[in-house]
């Protein structure tokens, strides 16, 4: 994320906020392909009709009542139960800051009729416990997530449950949108597919039986010599998503160290659309270094790791297969 400052006053503001905390301005993001930037909210800035509802600061499209943002989201969850509305406000926050890195990269947001793609469905458990649970996944274009996991303590109890070093919001909005995106990019381009079934092996392997392996019987031994996390060895599918979250992790997590100075001088450009055009083995080296500092200084504070991950050879090809695609398939911004 770049670093954004107040219309009136120029103090930091951050992508989330309504008001800049300094001056009390309201402001407003007015998006564009490939970028945006903050306004004063002004009569004649229509604010999108979700703002009040869960403080959704983007403009709303010309004509209508949601923003660029918003009108992915066809479902959302029952605000008549307590707590709901904070945990869809907190998703909808990292939604609108996946969509704008997304957008920087080029990254088609319409389908064929130009109807929004992916869309998002936010639901909540029903109340009836013997009921079916909502499962965070991808179908179709339609990407369902249970806000439950927008509870800290509820995804911290699954984070431990399931063994994994790592569980955020972000982390799920950037593998689940990963699926969509094979879909899209590369399910029916033959040479796209050859590609990355290069990479990740033969997704024609029967998905459900090895999730329901991965699940029994756990990961191979030596997983982490060839993949990103356990959960990337269970399925192709599954270890595309888990390497396409983690190069947006990196292309978000670079853009913003950089915007705060963190890297020093690399020779590096600074936001993630050109970034992009780098090679994962030349991003890599700054990441890693970054993330053995970053890891250091929380755990002087008694904070969880802030990249708890290792990328070794194999894992950055399988990283650099991504960041091929994404460049080609992406309609520029920078990217090369
Ligand atoms: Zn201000
Ligand atoms: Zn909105
Ligand atoms: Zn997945």
């Amino acid at each position: 994320m770049q670093r954004f400052h107040c219309p009136a006053c120029a103090s930091e503001i951050w992508f989330h906020n309504t008001d800049c905390l300094h001056c009390g301005t309201g402001v407003i993001w007015h998006s564009e392909t490939g970028g945006g930037s903050f306004l004063q909210l002004s009569p004649e800035r229509r604010h999108c009709a979700n703002r009040g509802v869960i403080r959704c600061n983007w403009e709303a499209m010309a004509g209508q009542d949601l923003c660029r943002s918003c009108r992915h989201t066809t479902v959302v969850p029952n605000l008549s139960l307590p707590g709901n509305d904070v945990k869809w406000a907190r998703f909808e926050t990292d939604k609108r800051a996946l969509l704008a890195l997304l957008d920087a990269l080029g990254l088609p947001l319409e389908d064929a009729s130009g109807a929004p793609s992916p869309r998002f469905e936010f639901r909540s458990d029903p109340i009836d416990p013997s009921a079916p649970r909502v499962l965070t996944g991808h179908a179709d274009g339609v990407i369902t997530l249970n806000i439950a996991e927008a509870d800290d303590a509820e995804r911290e109890r699954i984070r431990t449950q399931m063994g994994e070093p790592y569980r955020s919001l972000p982390g799920h909005l950037r593998h689940e949108v990963a699926h969509h995106f094979w879909q899209v990019l590369v399910q029916n381009d033959p040479q796209r597919l050859q590609a990355i079934r290069n990479a990740f092996g033969d997704d024609r392997a029967d998905y459900g039986a090895a999730l329901a392996a991965h699940y029994r019987n756990g990961p191979p031994a030596d997983w982490a010599q060839f993949y990103v996390s356990a959960y990337a060895s269970s399925h192709p599918w599954e270890d595309f998503a888990e390497s396409w979250a983690h190069v947006l992790h990196l292309l978000d997590g670079l853009e913003t160290a950089t915007a705060y100075g963190l890297l020093g001088p690399t020779g590096l450009p600074s936001d993630a659309g050109a970034l992009l055009g780098v090679s994962m083995e030349r991003l890599s080296k700054p990441w890693i270094n970054l993330s053995i500092a970053l890891n250091a200084v929380n755990a002087a504070m008694g904070h969880s790791s802030f990249y708890p991950f290792v990328l070794r050879a194999p894992v950055i090809a399988k990283l650099e297969a991504i960041r091929s695609l994404i460049s080609q398939a992406g309609q520029g911004n920078g990217a090369s």
